[in-house]
């Protein structure tokens, strides 16, 4: 059985989409942020948080655990600056306990979930691993601690992880029955489909004054469901003791500024945004494009959606839930 954290949050519900099809699964998930509706209906279902010493126990002496895949976290950049409190507790204090839960009770293999936003401010124009990380807010650093600390774990207690970095992750399973839900919203992909579907007035571009060829910042964009397939040839490589102790990027390797994006969604959906422009949000490092050429060298994956086809299963999604809760 494998534990999935956070199996009812974006990135965590889609794995565990394509999980359950190959082992049995169970997910914890505190549903701050996450939605029971997402959850597989083939997975075990417990609500709790990992920070909760006593949930931990009982999850480890009840059900035959073999590895861990850690996507719970908290995982804004701007409120990190705002509430840097909030994501040492969730994101390190709270990993801790579960990384000291596995090595009481055996576990050795975890999946963790790490972000781009390790890497700070690269000064290469595609970052691959061997990019010395230096984060620039708050989230980044958590994410960077966790990094370091899995490393002193694994040396100490033979703890096995496989640590993967997502760039900007967006778009929806190509049947909208799950998508990306977050409330409030704060990401470019949705904020643009809910203006579009006419749920807000307006799409703010936060800084055109960065040195990118628009001024506008540039990332990364990768399909979740590609995110989740690498999650399950990590998993499998990671058991069948094909690797250990990876380091991988997961990123389409091609950069799109934020007036690109706005531009494709408006082809996906045929209507015409209405922009302004902001000031720069705190923390938004200019430019983020990943090399994901170690994952595939070793694992031989590599994303097969690009930015349209993102933004159409995006859109799928977003035509069928009219997400206008707290906009
Ligand atoms: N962004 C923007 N307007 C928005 C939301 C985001 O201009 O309403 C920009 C943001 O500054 C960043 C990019 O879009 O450069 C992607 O932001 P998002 O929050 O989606 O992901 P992040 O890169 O912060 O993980």
């Amino acid at each position: 059985m494998i534990l999935v954290t956070g199996g009812a949050g974006y990135i965590g519900s889609h794995l565990v989409k394509e999980l359950v099809k190959k082992e049995e699964v169970l997910v914890v998930d505190n549903l701050i942020t996450g939605h029971y509706e997402f959850v597989d209906e083939k997975a075990i279902f417990i609500k709790g948080d990992i920070g909760n010493q006593s949930l931990l126990n009982d999850l480890f002496t009840t059900y035959p655990i073999k590895a861990v895949m850690h996507f719970a976290a908290s995982s804004l950049v701007g409120e990190s600056v705002c509430d840097p409190s909030k994501y040492y507790e969730n994101n390190v204090t709270a990993t801790i306990k579960l990384l000291n839960a596995m090595t009481t009770y055996n576990v050795k293999s975890l999946i963790f979930s790490s972000s781009a936003a390790i890497y700070g401010i690269p000064s290469v124009y595609k970052i691959d691993e061997s990019v010395h990380p230096n984060p620039v807010n708050p989230y980044g650093r958590s994410k960077r601690m966790m990094e370091q600390i899995l490393e002193d774990y694994a040396s100490a207690y033979s703890l096995n992880y496989v640590i993967l970095r997502y760039f900007n992750a967006a778009g929806a399973l190509d049947t909208a029955k799950i998508g990306e839900r977050h409330e409030p919203e704060t990401h470019l992909i949705p904020i643009i489909l809910q203006h579009l579907n006419g749920l807000r007035e307006k799409v703010q571009i936060y800084g055109t004054d960065y040195e990118t060829n628009d001024g506008t910042c540039i990332r990364d964009y990768i399909h979740v469901v590609d995110i989740a397939n690498a999650h399950i040839l990590a998993l499998e490589a990671l058991l069948g003791g094909a690797i250990k102790n990876a380091i991988y990027n997961l990123g389409n390797g091609n950069g799109y500024s934020v007036k690109d994006v706005i531009e494709v969604c408006e082809k996906v959906t045929g209507k015409k945004a209405n922009i302004e422009i902001s000031p720069r949000r705190l923390g938004d490092p200019a430019c983020l494009i990943a090399s994901a050429e170690k994952i595939l060298l070793d694992l031989g994956w590599k994303a097969e959606r690009d930015l349209e086809q993102i933004i159409k299963s995006a859109w799928k999604w977003h035509s069928k839930e009219k997400i206008d809760s707290k906009i």
